[in-house]
Order: structure tokens, then sequence, then C-alpha cells
């Protein structure tokens, strides 16, 4: 297998415009931006999926988001809001296999939309929800410092 594209931009292999780097986290500009200063927030270490990160490395990511927001937010981009997307498998809409974390800047007008399918007016009956989260619930682990 040849190594991930994400991986030859954390070790330096393949040149990117970098936005933030420490030890644990690299944020540069995305190569096809969907709208200006959109950026890419990864883990140096390779794991296909958040859920394969360790806590710290997953807290890592979010940290980094957070202040490349701000920076966004401070910049003369002039950004209105900002979208964070994760996206976790094939079927979320995943295409490179190693956990990244999308910074997209939003300006009005910008053409760019998450698509939510339409929903029913009915809320979910209280039951199901409960039984949906037991199902869930019976796996969540404890925060390591919690
Ligand atoms: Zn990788």
């Amino acid at each position: 297998m040849p190594e991930c594209i994400f991986c030859r931009i954390a070790r330096g292999a393949q040149a990117c415009t970098k936005v933030y780097e420490d030890d644990s986290v690299l944020a540069f500009m995305d190569f096809k931006p969907i709208t200006k200063g959109h950026i890419l927030i990864i883990s140096k270490k390779h794991a296909e999926l958040l859920t394969e990160l360790d806590d710290n490395q997953a807290a890592d990511m979010i940290v980094v988001a957070k202040k490349v927001g701000l920076a966004l937010k401070k910049s003369k981009l002039n950004c209105h809001a900002i979208n964070y997307i994760l996206s976790d498998g094939a079927e979320a809409g995943q295409n490179i296999f190693h956990a990244h974390m999308h910074v997209i800047p939003r300006y009005r007008g910008d053409g760019f939309g998450l698509r939510m399918p339409e929903r029913d007016e009915e809320e979910e009956d209280e039951k199901r929800l409960e039984r949906t989260a037991i199902k869930i619930r019976k796996f969540m682990e404890r925060r390591a410092d919690s």
C-alpha cells in the first residue's frame, strides 16, 4: 500500500501551504478550496477514522480547529460563519482515509450548503428515543479525565 497523501504531507514529503503545526496536528490550506480560506486539519499520526485516534489526538484536532476558527474570524477574509466538517467513513462522504476536519469559512451567497433531508413535523416519540439511546449508552466510555 502506498503511503497515504496526508501522511506524506504530515512528514513533509509532499508540499502543502501550512497554517499551523505542532507535534500532534497540522493545519494547511485545502488544495481545492470550497471557499476562500478553506483549511484542512489532520492528526500527524495515521488513523483512518476519528474513532481510531486516541483521546488526546482527537482533542488536539478540535483545539486547533477552534484556533483556526478564531484566526479566520480575526483575518481580513471577512467570513460570516464557519462550517467544521469531519466525515467519518465513505458513506459520510470521506474520500481520503486519514482522519481530517474541514474548516470552511462561509460567506453570504457563497453557494455552498449542507443538505439535510426533509424531516417530519412531528417530534420522535420519547420512548423510541430512549430505546435508541439505550443501545448507544451501553457502549459509552467515560472520558479518561472525568
Ligand atoms: Zn495517513
